[in-house]
């Protein structure tokens, strides 16, 4: 569910654009959440990589690369993320979730990368696009699994656009990253992919 967020002062359609009540509860439920996919740009990457001191095959252990099957929906909020070219497919990189759903940072209810967390945690539940100068908004999660989500005071357009500054030029970034590593590879490995990340000095700004 994406919908128009007019952060410039165009096209605003009153009942689409309603920003929503939000405060976080700290219930933890977004990082407990089996189906919710953690998606991660080549900046979010570099930076769990140096903080943790990963090796691209330590990195692999903690990541998963999600491929959508022919005919299955791609999950809500990742139509505009960017996915690229493994040996399984076309992927979602995600942080790897625990046997019980739980993130594998989260360790006795505390995020242990709190810091250096993906953009995508940073900006839960909403979700962002540019394109053509225009930025849109919507959410990844309802109610049911963000208690956040209508409650506390209506959100502003100046707090979404702050959150989308600090994550747009990373997505941006990412994606044109993707974008030229989905039209060279012949033969990608994921693992290819992480050292390749690693080595890019666009996710080290
Ligand atoms: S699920 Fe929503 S309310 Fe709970 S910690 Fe995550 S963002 Fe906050
Ligand atoms: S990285 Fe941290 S904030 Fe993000 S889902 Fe995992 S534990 Fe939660």
């Amino acid at each position: 569910m994406v919908n128009p967020l007019n952060l410039t002062g165009h096209n605003k359609n009153a009942e689409e654009t309603k920003l929503p009540r939000f405060e976080c509860t700290k219930c933890g439920a977004c990082c407990r959440d089996e189906f919710l996919l953690v998606t991660v740009t080549g900046s979010d990457i570099v930076r769990i990589a140096a903080v943790l001191g990963l090796s691209p095959n330590e990195l692999l252990k903690a990541l998963d690369f999600h491929v959508v099957a022919d005919g299955e929906p791609t999950p809500i909020g990742l139509d505009k993320f960017p996915s690229v070219a493994t040996e399984g497919g076309l992927s979602f990189i995600a942080l790897r979730k625990m046997e019980n759903g739980d993130c594998v940072f989260l360790k006795e209810h505390l995020c242990m990368i709190h810091p250096v967390r993906p953009v995508v945690c940073r900006s839960f539940p909403f979700v962002f696009d540019e394109s053509d100068g225009q930025r849109t908004w919507g959410l990844s999660a309802k109610k049911e699994i963000c208690p956040g989500l209508g409650t506390g005071p209506q959100t502003s357009e100046i707090e979404l656009e702050e959150i989308a500054d600090t994550i747009l030029p990373d997505i941006q970034i990412y994606r044109e990253f993707a974008n030229k590593w989905n039209d060279n590879q012949l033969s990608p490995t994921a693992l290819d992919i992480l050292k390749t990340i690693l080595s890019d000095t666009r996710f080290y700004s």
